[in-house]
């Protein structure tokens, strides 16, 4: 009788945000977290990361542009995408959980900025001072007329530790943060947790821009009751002048890369050396799989090669 190698009933997933197309930093990332889930035997999943609809109503079609790139790459997923603007009754049920733990909160960005202390300087993350944290119901009531609050949540500035699989052990203060906007929509860090806990998601691959986040993300699926996912945050990857690609280099997207001659084979060659994982120019998603391997992958960024990026 033949034993199956696949133990494990979770999943990983790639969840991009459609409002620019995905650059080739994403495309790796998706890449990377396609094969450290299939490596390991986990399902893999898509999400369309729409919380914020008119930035999203503004680059429509770019949702379709980017689950496209990730069919050509050859990523394929199980189970239905996942639309979190479809999601909002998920996120309501899981916020009536933390109502004795929510208050409503009338700061503007500017407001916050001028009483925060200096911004943390590892990360340049500025914790909430709590202003709203003590406000009385009158304050609260004329306050209403005024602006629409936000909901942030009570932490007590709790230390959250955890061990990031690539970036190692983090320990970081959690202050009060945001889980409904005051324009109603539910923040980011409130949203992922929700939606990875129904996707069944405990392994979390993406790039390290996020990973000031995750304390906040895993003490918050705490909170809910909810199983916190192991994390992997990719080194971020980087021009040849050794600055960040942005939203500019959404013009290294697959289609340009495609129309400059390259091929997924080839593509997946680059992606896979970048990784660590083989030294083929070209290769298939199949055997970098199989070669996957968290220890070789690379702990710093990943400097692009200048004739990919000439031209931008
Ligand atoms: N949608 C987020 C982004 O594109 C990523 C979310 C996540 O991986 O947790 O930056």
């Amino acid at each position: 009788m033949r034993r199956t190698v696949n133990q494990v009933t979770g999943a990983g997933r790639f969840a991009p945000t459609p409002t620019s197309p995905l650059h080739l930093g994403n495309l790796r990332t998706a890449v990377a977290a396609y094969l450290a889930a299939r490596h390991s035997g986990r399902q893999f999943h898509w999400r369309v990361d729409d919380l914020d609809r008119d930035r999203i109503q503004a680059a429509r079609g770019i949702a379709e542009g980017q689950l496209d790139d990730l069919t050509r790459l050859g990523l394929t997923h199980d189970g239905p995408v996942l639309y979190q603007s479809d999601r909002e009754l998920a996120y309501q049920t899981a916020l009536d959980q933390l109502s004795d733990r929510v208050y409503e909160c009338f700061c503007s960005r500017r407001e916050i900025a001028l009483a925060a202390q200096a911004p943390h300087a590892s990360d340049g993350l500025r914790p909430y001072p709590g202003t709203c944290r003590q406000l009385s119901t009158a304050d609260r009531e004329q306050l209403r007329q005024e602006r629409p609050p936000a909901l942030r949540i009570r932490t007590d500035d709790v230390v959250y530790w955890l061990t990031d699989r690539l970036a190692g052990p983090i320990d970081q203060p959690i202050d009060d943060f945001v889980i409904r906007r005051s324009d109603g929509i539910f923040a980011y860090n409130f949203a992922v947790v929700v939606d990875d806990a129904y996707q069944r998601v405990d392994q979390v691959v993406r790039g390290d821009d996020l990973l000031s986040s995750t304390p906040r993300q895993a003490w918050l699926a705490e909170q809910l009751g909810l199983p916190v996912p192991d994390y992997a945050h990719l080194p971020l990857v980087v021009g040849p002048d050794g600055t960040r690609l942005a939203k500019r280099d959404g013009a290294i997207s697959l289609d340009r890369l495609i129309n400059q001659g390259w091929t997924v084979p080839r593509l997946l060659g680059l992606i896979g050396q970048s990784l660590g994982l083989t030294s083929a120019d070209e290769t298939d998603l199949a055997a970098l799989t199989d070669q996957f391997d968290w220890d070789r992958i690379p702990l710093k960024p990943w400097v692009l090669p200048p004739e990919l990026v000439a031209g931008n």
